[in-house]
């Protein structure tokens, strides 16, 4: 079966601060000697392959105030060339005056396939009216937004900006814009969650960071949300081959339909339409 990973990194080497570093020796730690490797994007292609992912979103992370500064011109380069890699850009509307004019550039004029924000990183409040601007220009892009929705490891994190009930309104006032919630509300919000995806039709919940022996746990009615659940597997930030993950996602107890959406169906349809 092919894997889309709806949730990938780029972190160069240079970015891995004491405190990220620190991150890495618990959970990956053989990737604080390969990182300068995986800057050279062939590597990080052929690695995924041999796990068996035919696509792979690449994520640009602009929140030098929590994790790292990963601009989207990074990773918009690093993607350019290799069909496997599907590139988010990161726009911290903090930064701009214009984020939507921003976004605009790069999905027309450098590639990029969808808009990741984070919220807890960078601060601000989903729903407040200046993002607006931003919501409709993806709507119109036709490009997804995905927003982190759970809890951190890294310092400065601040978990109001990122309470699930503000996707609400973004549902409500942008029914034409796919929403996907990455770690689906890791931490308290698991219900919430849960019940926004089955709700709202252009809300999906994403795995990444929950690790696939407690999915039933924690959504204990997954079955019946199988076309609105993605798979992700937060590399580099994960104690395992993406692989394995999938295989223990294979082995819950889930329709083979949900499966199937969750490894690529459901991926297939936002990205590729
Ligand atoms: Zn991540």
């Amino acid at each position: 079966m092919d894997i889309i990973d709806f949730h990938t990194h780029l972190i160069p080497a240079k970015e891995l601060n004491p405190h990220m570093t620190e991150f890495f020796k618990g959970t990956n730690p053989e990737f604080i000697t390969m990182a300068k490797n995986y800057e050279d994007p062939r590597v990080t292609a052929e690695l995924f392959k041999s796990q068996g992912i035919k696509y792979a979103v690449v994520l640009a992370e602009e929140a030098p105030a929590t994790t790292y500064n990963v601009p989207s011109e990074r990773v918009l380069e690093y993607c350019r060339g290799q069909d496997i890699f599907i590139p988010f850009a990161s726009v911290n509307p903090n930064s701009y005056p214009e984020p939507a004019t921003r976004l605009t550039e790069y999905v027309v004029e450098h590639g990029a396939r969808g808009l990741k924000l984070l919220p807890s990183y960078q601060f601000y409040y989903l729903n407040e009216v200046r993002l607006y601007s931003l919501y409709a220009r993806a709507q119109e892009l036709k490009i997804p937004v995905m927003i982190h929705i759970g809890s951190s490891m890294f310092r400065g994190t601040r978990l109001r900006y990122c309470d699930p009930i503000q996707l609400d309104d973004i549902a409500v006032d942008f029914p034409d814009l796919t929403i996907v919630m990455s770690h689906s509300g890791r931490g308290f919000w698991y219900d919430e969650c849960f019940f926004l995806s089955r709700f709202h039709k252009n809300i999906y919940m994403e795995l990444s960071g929950l690790p696939p022996q407690n999915l039933m746990n924690y959504f204990p009615e997954l079955d019946k949300n199988g076309d609105k659940v993605l798979f992700g597997s937060d590399w580099p930030a994960i104690p395992c081959d993406i692989k394995d993950n999938v295989e223990r996602i294979k082995s819950l107890p889930l329709s083979d339909k949900t499966i199937e959406g969750i490894l690529y169906k459901n991926a297939e349809r936002i990205l590729f339409g």
